[in-house]
This record gives structure tokens, C-alpha cells and sequence, in this order.
């Protein structure tokens, strides 16, 4: 459980000096309440982390707008410059930055590892924005020119979730930072550690003072940017819940937002799916980063005849072993939440057909495990089939056809993912073009789709225009300028004066 203290309480055991604000290329105290930081694997507390207040944000919005005219005018092919280091010191320090992110989020060491591969290929699309914002330019008429080149939008924040706190933060700082911004992270207050060694690498990389800043906390500290006149745009990733709240305040102060919100990502699974392939790609997708991924499955629509699939996957995730396949949720309070959700729909009918409650790991007792858990029959109508439970489970809601799975898909206000199993094309396709969500896939459990294709979903999976990532983000990261010129001699007899 989190607790607030007193700055001055500090107890001795902490592992991990208390986490500071890094400002203008500085780590600094900040004089404000502190939030105990747990390792959620023991359920113990290995740090703290400040609660910024509006002050806090501020003088890191300064420090940006100081920093801002140097680097936004330095030509993009010098400032990626920055991101090619920045790359090779991810993967140089990869082990370092997996087992931070195991310890603060709790989640296995190959997914933690996945993570922070993910950082590198990230910041290697930031490195090729040189050849994609290269501009437009044609005479329009004789001897008249028009132009379009892409400027930075200014100081800019980008507001991350406890989920990747290494890969989340990584969504937007390379591209952002490497298109001209200034950019003030406020990572989750639930995962801060991985922010200070992310900002000491860019800083290692070469970046200048005051381009990259973290302020920590929590409600405050979001609202206070999205208050603060000096911030240009506003990213965030988190719940739908506070993507809502965060988009409305941002827009409302007249910043360009773009918020992604919580999913619900339902897997088709037809009769000819190839039973092996489906039965663990859709395990690996509910269970990884335990079920705590915005691309997890959380509902199987399995169509008329997938017994045989259903088994895989019992026989899959059965065998999976807490503590070594699967860490834990990220808290307590997260995992009562989950337990909740299946005991309502175990008493509403629905059939547990995998039940990870009560997973245990041997000196790691005070750990918030959960095991694989999959439920059958579960009705559209269940809560469980409804809301984002965020956690290692699997509902399997049964339809006689592919029309039937499709509606019961598109009645969620989410639309994030969707995925079919098939291995028929017509199925494939015809599912790919009317499921309504942002990533789709064919017998893929996580469609993320990668660099230079973009990341973001639709409905209330997203607020905004653009995606986060890849040529997406240019828009929301740029504005154009369009430039009109007329120099050649002829021009005097064009029409345009
Ligand atoms: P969250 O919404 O609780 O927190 C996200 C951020 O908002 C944090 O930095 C937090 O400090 C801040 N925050 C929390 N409550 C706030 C409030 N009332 N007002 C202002 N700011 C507030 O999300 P989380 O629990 O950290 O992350 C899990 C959620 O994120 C899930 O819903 C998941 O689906 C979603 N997510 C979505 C994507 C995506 O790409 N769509 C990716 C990762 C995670």
C-alpha cells in the first residue's frame, strides 16, 4: 500500500535513495509531500517518490522555454545526433534498465528486456525523421513556389502510465525531442525510478540542459500542466477515465492534446484457426506483463466449434508458473480489484476454467501474484466482459457466427485492438475492415504495430488526432508552416501579386 509521508520520515530500509525531479540538467529536492514507492514482486517499499505541486512544474516549464530557441533552431540531421547515442546506450545498459523496471513494475525479466528493446527501436525511428519531415515544395504556377516545413510546437509534456516505464516514456521523448521540442515527463507516480536513468542517459547522449526534464507526482502535477500557459501540447496514456479528464483540461487551455485512454481488445477465434498458434499466442497475450498491457486480450469470442483451441489454452496456461512466467499485478488494491471481477462473474454462471487465484511464490509471499486465469460462458451483459479488469484474465464469450462476434466487439465503448484467428483470407479480411478498433491483427494476440507504422487506438481508447508513435506523432510534435515565394522575373506577369 502506498502511504503519504512527511519528507523528513524517511525509513531506513528503503533500497533506493528517494527520487528527485530532474530539472535544467539537475536532480533537485523539491519541498513537497513524498509517496512510498513499492516493489511490487514483495510488496515492500524501496523508495519515494516527491508530489510535485503547480511550483515544481513551473520551474521546469521555465527551464525549457530556456532551452527551447538553441535546440529548436538547430538543424534535425545534428539533433537526432543525440538519439543514435542515446540508442546505443539503452542497449549497452540494457540489463541495468530491465531490472529497474522489474523491480518498480514487478514484471519478469524477459518482458522487462522486451521493454527496453522496444526504447531502442523507438529512438531508431526518431533517427530516421530526418529523411521523413523533409518537407514538400513545388511551383504552383510560373515561377511561384510553395513550400511546407515542419516546426516544432514548443515546450511540450508527455504524461505516462505505471504499465512501460521505460517504453511508455520512450513513446514520445525521441520523437518530440528529435522534431525541436522541449519535453517535461511526468512519469506514473507508481514506477518513477526508470525516468531519472532514462535522463541521465540523454544527458550522456549529449543533450543539451533544459530540452528534457521529469517532474514526478500525480494529480497535481497533471492538472498543473495542463494549466500552465507555457505548455504547447500535452500527451498522456493512461486510463480512459483521466485521458477524458486530462484531454478536456488541456483543450480547454487551448493545447493541442492527444490522450489515449484503457481498452477492452477482443480476440475472434474461428473453428480453422491453427489450434497450437491461437492457443498460445492468445495465452501469451492475456498473461504477459501480467494481463497489464493496453494490447492484452480480454475477451476470446470464440465462433460456433473451438473446444480443441479452448483446450490449448487451458493446457497453456495451466502450466504457467507464477513468479517465473508471470509477475505480479502492480498492487494490492489492483489485485483485490481483479479477484472482484471474477468472484462476481463465477457467481453470475460464468465457468473458471484456469484459476489463478491464490498464486503464491516461495519468498515472495508479501507479492501481489495472480495467476493465468480464463473464464467460460461469460455474457456480453457481465461486467467482467465489459470493463477493463487489467489483469491476467481471459473471458470467453461464446457466438454461433462471425457477424454475432463482430457486434458483440464493436458494443464496446473501447477500440484499441482486435484480432481474428482464421485461416481463411475472406474471414481475415472482412474482420480487419469492420472491427471497430485502431490496431487490428490476424492471427496476431498483440497487433502493435511497428516502427514507421503508428501506435494508437480509437473510440475511448483515444482523445486527439494523430498517434503517438511513428509518422503519427509528427503531426501531433510539428506544426506546418506553408511558405509562398515568388523570385523569377516572369513572376511579375503571374497572376498571384
Ligand atoms: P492512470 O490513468 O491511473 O494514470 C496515468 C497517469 O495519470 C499517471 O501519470 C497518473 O499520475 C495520472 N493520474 C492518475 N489519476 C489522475 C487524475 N485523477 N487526474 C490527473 N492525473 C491523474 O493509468 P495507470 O493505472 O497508470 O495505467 C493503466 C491504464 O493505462 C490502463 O487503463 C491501460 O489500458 C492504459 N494504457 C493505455 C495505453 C494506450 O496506448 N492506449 C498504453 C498503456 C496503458
Amino acid at each position: 500500500m502506498a502511504t503519504l509521508a512527511a519528507p523528513t520520515q524517511r525509513p531506513e530500509t528503503l533500497k533506493y535513495p528517494d527520487v528527485r525531479n530532474y530539472i535544467n540538467g539537475a536532480f533537485v529536492h523539491a519541498d513537497v509531500p513524498m509517496l512510498e514507492v513499492f516493489d511490487p514482486s514483495r510488496g515492500q517499499a524501496i523508495s519515494r517518490v516527491p508530489l510535485s505541486s503547480p511550483r515544481e512544474v513551473d520551474e521546469a516549464v521555465r527551464a525549457a522555454r530556456a532551452a527551447f530557441p538553441k535546440w529548436s533552431q538547430m538543424p534535425i540531421k545534428e539533433r537526432v545526433q543525440v538519439f543514435y547515442r542515446y540508442k546505443t546506450l539503452l542497449e549497452q545498459h540494457i540489463d541495468e534498465l530491465s531490472a529497474l523496471v522489474t523491480e518498480e513494475n514487478g514484471k519478469i525479466a524477459s518482458e522487462a528486456r522486451a521493454e527496453v528493446l522496444k526504447s531502442a527501436e523507438l529512438t531508431e525511428f526518431a533517427c530516421s525523421l530526418p529523411q521523413i519531415v523533409t518537407g514538400e515544395v513545388l511551383e504552383v504556377s510560373r515561377g511561384v513556389e510553395c513550400r511546407i516545413e515542419r516546426f516544432p510546437v514548443g515546450v511540450v509534456a508527455s504524461i505516462a502510465p505505471f504499465n512501460f516505464p521505460n517504453m511508455v516514456p520512450n513513446w514520445t521523448i525521441p520523437n518530440a525531442i528529435a522534431l525541436g521540442n522541449c519535453l517535461i515527463l511526468k512519469p506514473s507516480e507508481l514506477v518513477p525510478i526508470s525516468a531519472g536513468r532514462i535522463a541521465e542517459l540523454l544527458k550522456e547522449a549529449g543533450l543539451p540542459d533544459g530540452v528534457f526534464q521529469v517532474v514526478h507526482g500525480g494529480k497535481d502535477a497533471v492538472e498543473a500542466i495542463c494549466d500552465h500557459s507555457g505548455i504547447a501540447a500535452v500527451s498522456f496514456v493512461g486510463s480512459t477515465k483521466v485521458a477524458k479528464v486530462v484531454y478536456r483540461r488541456a483543450t480547454g487551455n487551448l493545447k493541442r492534446c492527444l490522450a489515449l485512454g484503457g481498452a477492452k481488445n477482443h480476440l475472434i477465434v474461428m473453428p480453422d484457426a491453427d489450434p497450437e498458434m491461437a492457443g498460445s499466442n492468445i495465452v501469451a497475450s492475456m498473461s504477459g506483463c501480467a494481463g497489464q498491457r493496453c494490447m492484452a486480450a480480454a475477451v476470446m469470442v470464440a465462433v460456433s466449434k473451438t473446444d480443441h483451441i479452448i483446450e490449448r489454452m487451458v493446457g497453456v496456461a495451466s502450466r504457467m508458473v507464477p513468479g517465473r512466467d508471470i509477475g505480479p499485478v502492480i498492487s494490492a488494491e489492483s489485485r483485490a480489484r481483479i479477484l472482484g471481477y471474477i468472484a462476481e462473474a463465477e457467481a453470475a454462471g460464468a465457468k473458471v476454467l484456469v484459476d489463478g487465484r491464490g498464486a503464491t511464490v516461495a519468498g515472495r509471499e508479501g507479492g501481489y501474484f495472480l495467476g493465468p486465469t480464463i473464464i467460460d460462458h461469460v455474457t456480453p451483459d457481465m461486467r467482467i466482459a465489459q470493463e477493463e479488469v487489467f489483469g491476467p484474465v481471459l473471458v470467453i464469450v461464446r457466438t454461433p457466427d462471425v457477424d454475432t462476434a463482430l457486434a458483440v466487439e464493436n458494443a464496446s465503448p473501447y477500440g484499441n485492438a482486435a484480432s481474428v484467428f482464421t485461416e481463411s483470407g475472406g474471414v481475415a479480411r472482412y474482420v480487419m475492415e469492420h472491427a471497430s478498433a485502431g490496431m487490428v491483427g490476424v492471427n496476431v494476440g498483440v497487433p502493435v504495430p511497428r516502427e514507421p507504422f503508428s501506435f494508437g487506438g480509437w473510440n475511448e481508447s483515444k482523445f486527439g488526432v494523430g498517434d503517438i508513435t511513428g509518422r503519427g506523432s509528427i503531426e501531433l510534435w510539428t506544426q506546418a508552416k506553408k511558405m509562398t515565394t515568388k523570385w523569377n522575373r516572369e513572376a511579375g506577369v503571374n497572376w498571384m501579386s
